[in-house]
């Protein structure tokens, strides 16, 4: 953490711009090693502040339907491929317009779709997601494969009869994961669906590549994507949302009150339900700066948000000293998959957006108050 934890609003996301570099540095290595394109997957990261600079080294973004697909059109002016579990008729349209690439979750919504495409003028390339029906991961909430899954086609239900038109299939099946698990994939990908592979143009790997982490195996990944250009000839794409922001942002906070019962309990002004929801719903404990496990340090508290939700604890941490009113606590890693997922519940603000820049200014890109709560109600 290189900037003033004092001079930005409590509560607040922090991006540091430097550590985005380093990220989008690391992913445009494999870019330029193999050739293949990145995109990022906005549902993990939509600060779109940061956009122009991430299109410098990423080739677009991918949306999960009409208001991202119109954010990235807008907002980085690169590639948008737009995929979503089922396209809206009303919407269909607008989305045409934002997106280069579509890809449709079933045969039955290319057909009901595909003459939409036809008249327009413009070219799109279009997709079908296919379901592998192989995943490592073991939590059915990030599982697209679990059983009865509604995400793609089973090689069962494929339909090469329909495929004309089709340029691509797509498939999105892990969750920070490492390349040994894409390749394990891969293998699974060119066995179940290798000969209409055949017939395509290119292949987009998903999401849920851990790229940014120190212990990544890039020789694996390039090996995954030079395998599919090499024995089908694809381009190939990833969508990665997590990774391009991943350890790259900070969220601030402050003790407001400390109080006693059973144990020393904190309240702070952040919320693990609605400022940091994949908290309770991944569920998983955020590091803070300074602070250890409970009783690491002489000092353990719960630290617990300010809504009147019962269950609104962020975790038990330990501390050198007694917290105090107006101490600053420092999450960790609170970039991705935090913005895109606070709300107002409660009446909770949400928490301001800033960006420590590479010049070293920090910079309060956005703060939020009534309107913004008043603004999604009626
Ligand atoms: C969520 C998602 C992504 C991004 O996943 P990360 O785990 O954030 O990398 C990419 N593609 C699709 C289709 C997704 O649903």
């Amino acid at each position: 953490m290189n900037f003033d934890v004092k001079a930005v609003p409590s509560p607040s996301y922090v991006v540091e711009e430097q550590l985005l570099i380093n990220n989008l540095q690391k992913m445009k290595t494999i870019i330029d090693q193999t050739g293949c394109k990145i995109l990022l997957a906005q549902k993990g990261f939509s600060m779109f502040e940061v956009y122009p600079l991430i299109g410098e080294y990423l080739n677009g973004v991918t949306s999960s339907g009409l208001l991202e697909a119109r954010l990235g059109y807008e907002e980085m002016g690169k590639e948008v491929h737009t995929y979503s579990p089922a396209f809206q008729e009303d919407e269909f349209d607008e989305i045409l317009r934002y997106s280069d690439h579509l890809v449709f979750n079933s045969f039955a919504q290319w057909r009901r779709f595909k003459g939409r495409i036809q008249k327009s003028e413009k070219h799109v390339e279009c997709g079908i997601r296919i379901n592998p029906e192989y995943s490592e991961i073991e939590v059915d909430m990030y599982n697209p494969c679990f059983s009865h899954s509604r995400f793609g086609v089973t090689s069962a239900d494929f339909a090469p009869d329909l495929l004309e038109g089709i340029s691509g299939l797509h498939f999105h099946t892990m969750c920070e994961q490492n390349s040994d698990t894409l390749w394990r994939t891969i293998q699974v990908v060119d066995e179940k669906f290798g000969p209409y592979l055949k017939q395509m143009k290119w292949i987009n790997f998903g999401g849920g590549h851990h790229i940014t982490r120190a212990d990544y195996d890039n020789a694996t990944l390039i090996h995954s994507i030079n395998f599919m250009k090499d024995k089908y000839g694809l381009d190939v794409y990833l969508e990665p949302g997590e990774a391009v922001a991943l350890n790259t942002g900070f969220l601030v906070a402050t003790v407001l009150d400390t109080l006693h019962n059973g144990m020393p309990i904190a309240i702070l002004d952040t919320s693990a339900s609605c400022h940091m929801p994949d908290v309770l719903e991944m569920p998983y404990r955020p590091e803070i700066i300074g602070a250890s496990l409970p009783n690491e340090k002489p000092y353990t508290y719960r630290l617990g948000g300010p809504t009147c939700l019962a269950g609104d604890v962020i975790g038990d941490y330990s501390f050198d000293a007694p917290l105090q009113t107006g101490d600053r606590l420092v999450f960790c890693d609170m970039a991705h998959y935090s913005m895109v997922k606070n709300n107002t519940f409660n009446g909770m603000n949400l928490p301001s957006i800033a960006l420590h820049t590479v010049k070293g200014e920090t910079k309060i890109v956005k703060q939020f108050g009534y309107e913004d709560f008043k603004g999604r109600l009626s």
